[in-house]
């Protein structure tokens, strides 16, 4: 390829009868001016052209990047789902520099293997996705649908309020639909999580579940038990989850939910005598009638059966799933199979799916090994997923990573991508990643910053002490940090990725200073930037919130 001279203009050609040109037009030009000298013009003679087409052929949300024979290029797609990931591949192989912009040689045509392209915010505590202004979410929204990500997925967390009529639960279910509404907005689909036996802080105690273990075959009680929960097997008790249920479903009717998750555990579960084993006994029980209401409602609507935690705390719900769907269900569209940590569940890499019903998977790439997590800045962990990735590849038609805000950004990067393109080595997309966001000249020395950070992730802070179990190379991973920032374009270097990563470097050098202390105004003007790029000033301390430093040397 001859070495062209980078655009200073670039022409921005919209689809036909586009309903919404300043999606687009917004979209783009933020993209490109965030990180090189470059004006973008509707009209007229520039530089470069970049023509979006939506036009028929080419499979659902696949797209295809070819040269125009006018110049410049077409990205083209059938939908807006596959236009934006086509969009998001020209933009993440061009390159940026303070000289202009140069246009990605990418060619070809490109098709999603996964259809369940997800990603669930975790929207509680304080946290980035709870407080942050709601452009910002917007605008993320868009980038990760840039990166292939179709459906967002959020929970309304009944047990905070007394009920759906409560002011808080209000304002949360308005922020919830203003988040469903900008994914609908990015071509998205959406996607909402009901406890199977969720109940309110007023929940009548009668009918409240049992969540002791010692008898019924419980050896543990149930993780994060919230004791609001309702005991299906009571009298009543279904009919108010169900009546509850309806409540929240009409509420999300304005924005649409096309999927309906339901969840057994962490929080959730009845540990009671008729309900045991809840995953293979109430949970079904009342999981059937909540789908069924929910497909009354939105009849094109997707179930997703969660089995989350299944025999964590009780024995034989797996098989008992097993069992019950020997007969595929008609209720459930997809089963959700995850565990936290390394480790994929056993029952389905032996047995397959019960009931023969397609996975989805619900990594989790913002907690483990680190407290608090994102309070250190970014958290990159290629290696790590995707060695869980591949346990569950090849039986997944894809998922959704449980997101606690940005600083985690990196991973859900690499479930997007993976989502799409299965077998897409995590260093081929960090490099793509690394290249869009920080520069054509960052990707070779992030390489090896990465790879550092990721070694030196796992850790937890006692007391004034931060416990990491590794900072070998830190002062190499802060150097690479501080030479790839030298080359970069001021705007870029302003970027929160680019902070947050910054960031995480900078602090792993100055603990290894300290010992591991928290202490030195170093450290306290750098989680002081961390807390601030997360909104994180009133998030839940000792999980979301940054650490506390004594400034005294
Ligand atoms: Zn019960």
């Amino acid at each position: 390829m001859p070495i062209a001279t980078p655009a200073k203009t670039i022409r921005l050609i919209l689809p036909d009868h586009t309903p919404d040109p300043a999606f687009w037009i917004d979209l783009f030009r933020r993209a490109v001016s965030e990180r090189c000298p470059v004006q973008v013009v509707l009209d007229g003679e520039a530089d470069f052209t970049v023509e979006l087409a939506l036009q028929e052929g080419g499979g659902p949300e696949g797209f295809a990047i070819a040269d125009r024979a006018a110049g410049g290029v077409q990205i083209a797609s059938r939908d807006r789902p596959g236009l934006l990931p086509g969009l998001g591949k020209f933009l993440h192989t061009s390159t940026y520099s303070r000289e202009g912009f140069s246009a990605s040689a990418w060619r070809g045509v490109s098709q999603p293997q996964c259809k369940v392209r997800g990603i669930y915010f975790a929207t509680h505590f304080h946290n980035w996705y709870h407080v942050a202004p709601l452009a910002e979410i917007e605008q993320y929204v868009q980038e990760l649908a840039l990166w292939g990500v179709n459906t967002v997925s959020v929970w309304f967390d009944m047990h905070h309020f007394d009920g759906l009529h409560d002011p808080q639960a209000q304002a949360m279910l308005a922020r919830l639909s203003a988040i469903l509404q900008a994914a609908r907005r990015a071509g998205m689909q959406t996607s909402a999580t009901f406890l199977a036996n969720e109940g309110y802080a007023s929940s009548p105690q009668a009918l409240r579940a049992d969540w002791s273990a010692g008898h019924d075959g419980y050896h543990h009680e149930p993780l994060g038990h919230y004791h609001v929960e309702l005991c299906p097997s009571q009298p009543g008790g279904t009919e108010l989850i169900l009546r509850w249920a309806e409540e929240k479903l009409l509420a999300f009717a304005p924005v649409g939910l096309d999927y309906l998750w339901i969840w057994p555990y962490d929080q959730g579960g009845c540990t009671c005598a008729r309900c045991a084993p809840w995953g293979a006994n109430g949970f079904l029980r009342i999981a059937e009638p909540l789908a069924r209401l929910y497909r009354r409602l939105v009849p094109q609507g997707k179930v997703i059966l969660s089995t989350w935690y299944f025999d964590h705390f009780t024995d034989g719900e797996w098989s008992g799933l097993g069992l019950a769907f020997q007969q595929p269900p008609d209720w459930a569209d997809y089963l959700l199979a995850d565990d936290y940590g390394d480790q994929f569940p056993a029952y389905p890499l032996q047995h397959g799916a019960p009931g023969g019903l397609p996975l989805v998977n619900f990594p989790e790439i913002s907690m483990y090994r680190c407290g608090p997590w994102g309070g250190f800045g970014a958290n990159p962990l290629p290696r790590h997923l995707e060695a869980v990735w591949r346990q569950a590849a090849r039986l997944v038609s894809g998922g959704f990573p449980y997101s606690e805000g940005i600083f985690e950004d990196f991973n859900k990067v690499l479930f997007a991508q993976w989502f799409w393109q299965p077998d897409r080595p995590a260093s081929e997309i960090a490099d793509e990643y690394t290249n869009y966001e920080f520069g054509a000249a960052a990707v070779i020395p992030l390489r090896e910053a990465l790879a550092i950070l990721e070694q030196n992730h796992p850790r937890r802070v006692e007391g004034e002490r931060v416990i990491c179990e590794s900072l070998q190379d830190c002062e190499r991973a802060w150097q690479l940090i501080q030479q790839v920032e030298a080359e970069m374009p001021p705007a870029q270097r302003q970027s929160w990725r680019w902070q947050m990563l910054a960031l995480r470097a900078r602090i792993d050098f100055e603990l290894s200073r300290t010992g591991g202390w928290l202490r030195g105004a170093a450290l306290q003007e750098a989680f002081a930037a961390v807390t601030r790029l997360s909104h994180a000033e009133n998030a839940l301390p000792e999980a979301l919130r940054p650490p506390v430093v004594n400034v005294v040397e």
